[in-house]
C-alpha cells in the first residue's frame, strides 16, 4: 500500500505528498496483476516511469547490493514468484541471459537438500552450483524458497540446541505471575 498524506505550504495550500519507497517501507508497493510485480514509488529513480513508479525488484536488488540495475540488466526471481522480491529471490541477468534461463532446454534433475524431493532446473539457472560441485565444494540445492528458508531456521535451531546444551543451567525458571485486575 502506498501512503499518502496533506501537508499545508508555506502559502497555506494542501499538497499532496507520496511516501517514497525504501528497505524501510518495503511493503508500500502496488501490486500490477497484469505483470505479477510490485512496483514502488521512487520518482527521479534511473529507471522510473513518467509517474515515478519503478518495479520493486529493481529497487529492492539496488538496495540490497548497492549494485546499479542498468537497462541492459532485468532482475530475475529465482524461485518463480515475481511478487517475492526479498533478497535470496532476486538474482541480476542481462536480457540475453534472462531468455536463457526462461526458455530452458538443457535440463538437470536435482534433488532437494531438505525435503529431498526431485525437481527439474534449466542448467544454466544452477550453473554456478553445478560448478562448486564439480570443483567439490558444499554446496545446496533447494527445490522452492520455502525449504531454502526452513533449512536455514532448522539449522539455526540445531545450533542453538547445542549451544545451549553446553551452558549450565544456573537458575531455574522464574515465573512471572501478573495480577489481574478484577473489575
Ligand atoms: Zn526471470
Ligand atoms: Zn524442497
Amino acid at each position: 500500500m502506498i501512503h499518502d498524506w496533506m501537508k499545508r505550504d508555506s502559502k497555506g495550500r494542501f499538497i499532496r505528498f507520496r511516501q517514497i519507497w525504501s528497505l524501510e517501507t518495503f511493503d508500500d508497493a502496488i501490486f500490477k496483476k497484469g505483470i505479477g510485480r510490485y512496483v514502488v514509488y521512487l520518482p527521479g529513480h534511473h529507471r522510473a516511469n513518467g509517474g515515478g513508479y519503478v518495479l520493486r525488484a529493481i529497487a529492492a536488488y539496488e538496495a540490497y547490493t548497492g549494485d546499479i540495475v542498468t537497462k541492459e540488466f532485468e532482475i530475475h526471481h529465482k524461485y518463480e514468484n515475481k511478487g517475492n522480491d526479498t533478497r535470496e529471490n532476486l538474482e541480476k541477468l542481462t536480457k540475453s541471459q534472462h531468455r536463457k534461463v526462461h526458455q530452458p532446454k538443457d535440463l538437470v534433475e536435482l534433488i532437494c537438500d531438505y525435503c529431498h524431493q526431485k525437481y527439474i532446473r534449466s542448467r544454466f539457472r544452477v550453473r554456478d552450483r553445478l560448478k562448486m560441485m564439480e570443483e567439490g565444494l558444499p554446496v545446496k540445492f533447494f527445490c522452492s524458497q520455502k525449504c531454502y528458508q526452513d533449512c536455514g531456521r532448522s539449522e539455526d535451531t540445531k545450533r542453538k540446541m547445542s549451544e545451549s546444551g553446553k551452558r549450565s543451567h544456573a537458575g531455574g525458571k522464574r515465573k512471572v505471575m501478573q495480577k489481574r485486575k478484577v473489575i
